[in-house]
């Protein structure tokens, strides 16, 4: 009941203000977005790859209103990069971008933003690493996958988001699948409506199985970003059935949320990826995380009461 009135604050500009000025709100943020700058997070990085994990990383930022921004965000990316590959952790983080921060709504807005995707995911593969293009909500989602498909002519490492709550998702996996794509598939996380998502959480998660194994079953990657220990489970299952070997898959899930799976995944010899998001635009990101989970809502209300 609480997720859709969550989302719908997601986008509110007013509870923006409040919620980013709250004190009390920084040590809630903190535990899905832990840092601000690209000094704050690296030593996470260090800690994540030290512990047999791999990572993405996300600066976090959606929505924009003004070119210069775009241009900030591809910059920050840049930035990123470059540290990554002073310190030798290219091989081990990928990155994932937002192309709403790459001024995709923005007047003229698909070929921004792939003029500036692009030079990052350039700079991504000088490094050794790739670039993966987050799905947002469904009205962005054609312009996101025909950049995408441009993108793969020169880099075909460059991957995509999947939502399984759409209906066209299916369809959308089948040709990524047959493309020989990198392709993380996700629930969803966006308030959408009926004409074009599934609403039923079980249908839901019938839609994830059917999608997973269509990605399982043909010529791409098939990323598993989810937390859903069912959904984990007949993973593996799907990845053994489809004859794949440990490396021609992996698991993807959000920092910090169950940590302890991180790490049993890798012991077990899966690839596991934690999406690491940080940077000081992150109340559309939080706001997401809280949806998940009302029991987030009620801890973080909490601390505000006791403060
Ligand atoms: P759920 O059924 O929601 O959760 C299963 C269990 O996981 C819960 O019972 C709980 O124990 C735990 N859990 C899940 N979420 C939380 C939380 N916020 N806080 C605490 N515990 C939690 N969505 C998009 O729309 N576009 C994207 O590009 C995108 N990228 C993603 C990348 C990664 C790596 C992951 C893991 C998710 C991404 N998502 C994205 C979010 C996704 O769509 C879901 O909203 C989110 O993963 C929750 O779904 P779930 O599969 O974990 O299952």
């Amino acid at each position: 009941m609480l997720g859709p009135v969550i989302l719908a604050a997601s986008r509110s500009d007013k509870m923006r203000r409040i919620v980013s000025a709250a004190p009390v709100t920084k040590p809630v943020v903190n535990r899905f977005i832990p840092g601000e700058t690209v000094d704050q997070v690296i030593p996470i990085v260090e800690d994540l790859t030290q512990a047999g994990l791999e990572v993405t990383l996300d600066v976090v930022g959606e929505d924009i209103t003004e070119v210069e921004q775009s241009h900030a965000a591809r910059d920050a990316y840049l930035q990123l990069i470059e540290r990554l590959a002073e310190l030798g952790l290219g091989e081990k983080a990928e990155m994932s971008v937002k192309l709403s921060m790459f001024g995709q709504a923005l007047e003229g807005g698909h070929e921004l933003a792939l003029a500036n995707v692009r030079p990052v995911v350039e700079a991504a593969a000088a490094i050794g690493t790739t670039v993966t293009l987050d799905a947002e909500d469904h009205t962005t989602l054609d312009s996101m996958f025909a950049i995408h498909e441009e993108l793969r002519k020169d880099f075909p490492q460059t991957g995509c988001v999947i939502q399984a709550y759409l209906f066209r998702t299916e369809a959308d996996a089948r040709r990524l699948a047959a493309n020989g794509s990198r392709v993380r598939i996700v629930k969803g996380a966006y308030k959408e409506p009926a004409e074009v998502a599934y609403q039923d959480k079980a249908e839901i998660d019938k839609a994830y199985v059917r999608i997973l194994k269509i990605l399982m079953d043909g010529e791409g990657y098939p990323m598993i970003g989810s937390h859903d220990p069912r959904l984990i489970a007949i993973g593996q299952e799907l990845a053994r059935k489809a004859g794949r070997k440990l490396d021609e898959y992996e698991f993807q899930m959000l920092y910090g949320i169950r940590s302890e799976e991180h790490l049993r995944l890798a012991a077990e010899g899966h690839r596991m990826r934690v999406y690491t998001a940080y940077g000081t635009d992150w109340y559309g990101y939080f706001m997401r995380r809280l949806a998940e989970k009302p029991a987030n809502l009620l801890f973080f209300v909490r601390s505000m009461i006791t403060k």
